[in-house]
């Protein structure tokens, strides 16, 4: 891969491809800048709240059309998106390396995963199947129906910059609702393009309403805009915890709809009899990959204590080894962290653990040549004698927190004593531990695996976690139903007029 010559003029280019207006991304009060190299790479306009008001009056009243328009026909402007983000995958999947510094595989299957929904949503749009339901009352029937909720408001976290949001929007826009975003205010310049790729889908669709699907730029002010809107039936927020803390009570305030994709820290048990080859590559793709940025990413591996010292040797190994780099100039498996404060948390918590006597391999800050700043940092194990201290807490940066378990029971009771419950592994041949793994008894995520790791979810599953997580389910199965109201429908078709339990209320 060629380095480019001027990473801003290199985006530009490619915003312009991607049928970006050159006006919203130049002359802005917000400086866009690249993890890659920490360049700026363009300056992008945040929304004032009349702008942002009057999004939302549009939305409404988009909705309010849209919502007439058969299930069956949203479909195709949704089937039409996915045909664009196939002809723009390349570009969009490289945009999404430049913003947040993904390894051009990532970047590129974050764009797969807009297209897989995509077509997820096309079939579910003759699927929006309500239940027929056997009535006590003779000459009656009764039956459920879904319905749009009216407009949905999706804010997203900046390491998932284009999927989430499209998990989101291709089911809000089949369920038949409009959409306003608002992206993480770092990674404005991917959901302008997405916006734009949109907008190339709806006009041939023929055109949809005004406002039907709108960009929002700005810091969480912009959000709150959104949380507190009356005008906002659904709000689906993906971000941290904090964010989760904040957002949710606002919500409730209000009795508007939530769906709530919130923090993880997610844990792996390796067990006696687990394949050590296997579980070591989806350690080392869970921990490392995406440089740690997951809410999906390893963090804490629970390993029975006679395959540790045949695990962590060829672990210490592969972290020591693993390659780390510019994702746009190299071939690196590792990329960048965000930004400073990412490589500040990173740093606190390696002390924190090193103040405990944990023994840490890796950590620190990697000079990847390549001419600028870049916060590049060489991912690290912490082994600990007991689980404690950060290793309660998600950092978000590569950081694997390793501890020995004797009984299985006491390795579950770990697993699941912490706040989030995202995902979750166990690395078995054993049938009775893989099968309590996904009992009742036993893990307490949203998500529970066996021998493959926490990362890497297909759109075909509900996606999304317990407890400090949020409870929020978004993409596969019958995730839609939360994009949609339930109504229950008793029709009488006889001629009298008998009340439900028998009651009687005769006037004579
Ligand atoms: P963040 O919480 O800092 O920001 C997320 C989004 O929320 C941003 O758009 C931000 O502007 C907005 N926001 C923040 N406070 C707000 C408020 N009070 N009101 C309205 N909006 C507000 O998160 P981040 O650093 O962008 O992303 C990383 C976090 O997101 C991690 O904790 C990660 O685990 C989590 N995450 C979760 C999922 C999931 O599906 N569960 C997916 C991706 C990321």
């Amino acid at each position: 891969m060629d380095k480019p010559l001027s990473l801003a003029t290199d985006t530009t280019e490619l915003l312009g491809r991607l049928g970006v207006d050159a006006a919203l991304i130049k002359g802005g009060n917000r400086a866009v800048t690249s993890p890659t190299d920490g360049s700026e790479i363009a300056r992008v306009h945040d929304n004032s709240e009349a702008e942002v008001k009057a999004a939302i009056t549009a939305a409404r009243k988009a909705s309010l059309e849209w919502r007439d328009v058969p299930a069956p026909q949203r479909g195709e402007l949704v089937r039409l998106f996915g045909e664009e983000l196939r002809a723009a995958k390349d570009d969009l999947g490289r945009l999404v390396s430049i913003e947040v510094g993904k390894v051009p595989s990532e970047g590129l299957g974050e764009v797969q995963e807009m297209i897989d929904i995509c077509d997820f949503a096309v079939g579910l749009s003759r699927q929006l199947y309500g239940l027929t339901i056997a009535t006590e009352r003779p000459g009656h029937r009764m039956m459920e129906t879904w319905h749009p909720l009216g407009v949905v408001g999706v804010i997203s976290a900046f390491n998932f910059p284009v999927a989430v949001w499209s998990w989101n929007t291709a089911l809000a826009i089949v369920c038949g609702n409009a959409v306003v975003w608002k992206p993480s205010e770092k990674t404005p310049l991917t959901a302008l393009a997405c916006q734009a790729i949109f907008e190339k889908a709806a006009k041939r669709f023929g055109g949809v309403p005004k406002g039907l699907l709108d960009v929002v730029i700005g810091d969480r002010a912009v959000g709150e805009i959104m949380v507190d809107s009356p005008d906002v039936a659904l709000v689906s927020a993906t971000g941290s915890t904090r964010m989760g803390r904040e957002v949710g009570p606002r919500l409730a305030q209000r009795f508007a709809r939530s769906i709530l994709e919130l923090g993880g820290n997610n844990a792996g048990i390796v067990c006696p009899s687990a394949d050590i080859d296997m579980t070591l590559n989806a350690v080392a793709f869970g921990a490392m990959g995406t440089c740690g940025q997951r809410c999906t990413s390893l963090r804490r591996l629970i390993v029975h204590e006679d395959v540790y010292d045949a695990l962590l040797p060829k672990l210490r190994a592969a972290y020591e080894s693993v390659s780390i780099g510019n994702p746009l100039t190299s071939d690196a498996l590792v990329g960048p962290l965000i930004d400073r404060d990412a490589f500040e948390n990173m740093e606190k918590a390696l002390a924190a653990s090193r103040e405990m006597g944990a023994k840490v391999t890796g950590g620190g800050q990697v000079d990847v040549d390549n001419g600028g700043e870049g916060y590049y940092v060489r991912p690290a194990i912490v082994e600990l004698d007991e689980q404690a201290g950060p290793m309660l807490q998600e950092t978000f940066a590569p950081i694997l927190y390793v501890v020995k378990y004797r009984d299985f029971e006491d390795a579950m009771a770990m697993h699941n004593a912490v706040g989030a419950g995202l995902s979750s592994s166990i690395f078995t041949l054993n049938m009775r531990e893989a099968e309590l793994f996904t009992s009742d008894s036993g893990s307490d995520c949203g998500i529970a695996n066996v021998n493959i790791g926490t990362s890497g979810a297909e759109i075909g599953g509900a996606f999304g976690g317990e407890k400090e997580t949020g409870g929020g389910r978004e993409s596969g199965s019958d995730a839609w139903k939360g994009y949609m109201r339930r109504q229950t429908n008793t029709i009488n078709y006889s001629t009298e007029l008998p009340l439900a339990q028998g009651v009687s209320f005769d006037l004579g």
